[in-house]
Parts: C-alpha cells; structure tokens; sequence
C-alpha cells in the first residue's frame, strides 16, 4: 500500500507512514477512543445519570473492538457514581436545612 499523502510505499501493518507522519488506514480508526467514552467521562460531573450510562456504552465498546479508553470510560463510571451520592446527600441535606427553617419559623407545626 501507499501513503495517501505522499505515496510513499509503506508496508501492510504500518500505522504511521515514516516520512510524513500520517496516520494509515482503518488502523488508525481502530485505535482511537470511542467518543461516547469521553463524552461519559465529561458527562459524569454534569449529568451523571448521562454519565453513567454513556461511560457503561464506551466501556463495552473498547472492550468488543479492542480499542483504548476503557481507563477514562471506568474514571467516568467511577466519578458518576460519585457525583451521584454527593448530589444525593447535598438534597438530603438541603432538604434537611429547609425542613429545619420552616420548623423554627412555625409554617410547620
Ligand atoms: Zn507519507
């Protein structure tokens, strides 16, 4: 095969021509992390509900077609999970507050 960039001939398995630098083939496809992992990885501070579901799609993905990002798409797992209990023990502990308030004012009796 050739070099799309500068033609020229580079053995089969080669990912990188070596005189210009470009990545060949579906080789280089193969390599890349899945979007959806690093969009799990972003969504899990946001959204982790998005999180949490999208890391679980990148994580299987790296695992069935053999690509990286399984690291970032545990990390967006992991930190989904986590962001999920802080946020549950934030509204517990707001509701708490609220409940708390409206006990000394007297609305709730
Ligand atoms: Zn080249």
């Amino acid at each position: 095969m050739f070099c799309p960039n500068c033609d020229r001939q580079l053995s089969d398995n080669t990912t990188f021509c070596p005189d210009c630098g470009m990545r060949i083939g579906a080789a280089s496809a193969d390599n890349s992390t899945p979007p959806v992992a690093i969009v799990g990885f972003v969504l899990s501070f946001i959204i982790p509900l998005a999180g949490f579901i999208c890391s679980i799609i990148g994580m299987n993905k790296c695992k069935k077609e053999n690509r990286p990002g399984h690291g970032i798409a545990l990390a967006g797992l992991i930190i989904s999970i986590v962001m999920w209990v802080i946020n549950t023990i934030v509204s517990f502990g707001f509701l708490g507050y609220l409940f708390e308030y409206l006990e000394n004012t007297n609305i709730i009796s």
